[in-house]
């Protein structure tokens, strides 16, 4: 989804990303970190820009990363729907290809722009999955071994049936998502809706005059734009498009973006014993979450170990809590993401920290402590072992955050892969580009 906008210093046209969380202008430099009030609205521009009065349909979007917990092992996918808001049969329920083809931009006041009001609330059990449990008819291939006569030998006889196979969702997790109101613009000629950018009658039949409410631009729509200079010392901060932590070398601080202004956040370098001198020319983030676990015995990496059945001696100092996970903090495909959590979580990093930001270039922090920790529940079903046992536990989890510190760790590269020597995982470089565009 590609959103059209101006610096709102210079007036120069602008192209957003969905994900971009900063506004840089090109222009004249400005950079402005973007939060809305609640979510980002958005809007179609109408074909015709004299059209008297514009009605603007509403259609929820949400666009996440899920994560499924069920009888035949875990899984993951993107998700990316559009649904209209309103009830009403007229209007097409998604919106198809619209968000990949045309652009977008912020919805702003005009005269002539009348918004129809979302009726129907957005409930993320609108993206689950419909059924807790379903069930599949299967063919199953066996080989029968039957006796010619009592002494005779044996023949093998091929046999198909049909089972019937439960699959039961345990969990559903979304993570990194975005869920935004995307506007279509409509006009009413002759009793009838047309869509504005087509220029047509939207549905055939009679004319049909249904009675929507209307309202008209708010001013907590608007997205406020906010400096990118650190709170702490004034000075420019570093920072991605589509970073939500915001990182001051001058004062040494980190500053998550999220909700009202720039908030503290505690970030520590791992450094690392096993890479070479001169060969770290980047380092990658990592939450750090301690958290509390209720409804499985998960206090302490001793628990760890004993859930993933872990070829490992238990020290002593292991029964003792606090329990770490670790998740990555960039933006990387589902897979890769389970793997990483899953490792970087069972080698229980114990070396040693420096509490300054590392001198070389960090990936930019894209998702945040809270999709960290809603992926938690899948990560666990991961580690586990015995998945027959541990996975109807999964519902009666109660997972509360303690604490959120962000690690940086140096990695190594080679033309394809990235390394951390330290926990002994890599992984290929694409697939940091395709999670990008996550
Ligand atoms: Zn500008
Ligand atoms: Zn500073």
């Amino acid at each position: 989804m590609r959103i059209e906008h101006q610096c709102p210093r210079c007036g120069a046209p602008v192209i957003l990303e969905e994900t971009d969380r900063l506004l840089t202008c090109g222009f004249c430099k400005t950079k402005l970190c973007m939060q809305p009030r609640d979510y980002f609205r958005y809007c179609f521009i109408p074909s015709d820009p004299f059209l008297e009065e514009v009605i603007y349909v509403p259609y929820w979007r949400f666009r996440g990363v899920h994560y499924t917990c069920k009888t035949s092992g875990i899984a993951n996918g993107i998700i990316d729907r559009t649904f209209l808001a309103v009830k009403s049969e007229h209007f097409t329920q998604t919106l198809g290809l619209r968000p990949q083809t045309l652009k977008l931009r912020f919805v702003q006041p005009a005269d002539n722009a009348r918004f129809i009001p979302p009726s129907i609330p957005f409930e993320k059990s609108f993206v689950q999955a419909k059924h807790d449990v379903t069930y599949d008819i299967v063919t199953v291939h066996e080989t029968r071994f039957v006796r010619r006569g009592t002494q005779g030998d044996y023949a093998e006889i091929p046999v198909t049936r049909k089972e019937l196979k439960e699959e039961r969702i345990y969990h559903e997790a979304f993570v990194a998502d975005t869920m935004s109101l995307i506007y279509t613009p409509t006009f009413v000629r002759n009793g009838r809706f047309h869509d504005a950018i087509l220029n047509e009658a939207l549905f055939e039949g009679p004319p049909v005059l249904e009675s929507f409410p209307y309202e008209v631009f708010s001013g907590d729509w608007a997205v406020d734009f906010l400096p990118t200079l650190c709170p702490e010392c004034g000075w420019n901060t570093l920072a991605e498009r589509d970073s939500c932590v915001l990182l001051c070398n001058t004062c040494n601080s980190a500053w998550e973006t999220g909700g009202q202004g720039l908030k503290r956040v505690g970030f520590t370098t791992a450094l690392s014993t096993k890479a070479a001198e001169g060969s770290v020319r980047q380092y990658l983030p990592f939450w750090r979450l301690k958290v509390e676990v209720k409804g499985l015995k998960l206090d302490c990496y001793a628990d760890v170990v004993r859930l993933g059945n872990l070829p490992r001696v238990i020290q002593p100092g292991w029964e003792e809590p606090p329990l770490f996970f670790w998740t990555p903090a960039f933006r990387i495909t589902p897979a890769v993401y389970r793997r990483m959590s899953k490792q970087f979580t069972i080698a229980n990093f114990s070396g040693e920290f420096d509490d300054r930001l590392p001198s070389a270039p960090i990936q930019s922090i894209n998702l945040t402590a809270q999709d960290a920790l809603d992926s938690l529940t899948t990560i666990i079903a991961d580690l586990t072992i015995n998945k027959r046992k541990v996975l109807p536990l999964l519902p009666g989890i109660k997972i509360t955050l303690r604490e959120a510190l962000l690690v940086f760790f140096p990695v190594t590269e080679t033309d394809h892969e990235y390394i951390q020597p330290d926990i002994k995982c890599s992984f290929l470089k694409n697939a940091l580009e395709q999670g990008k565009n996550i």
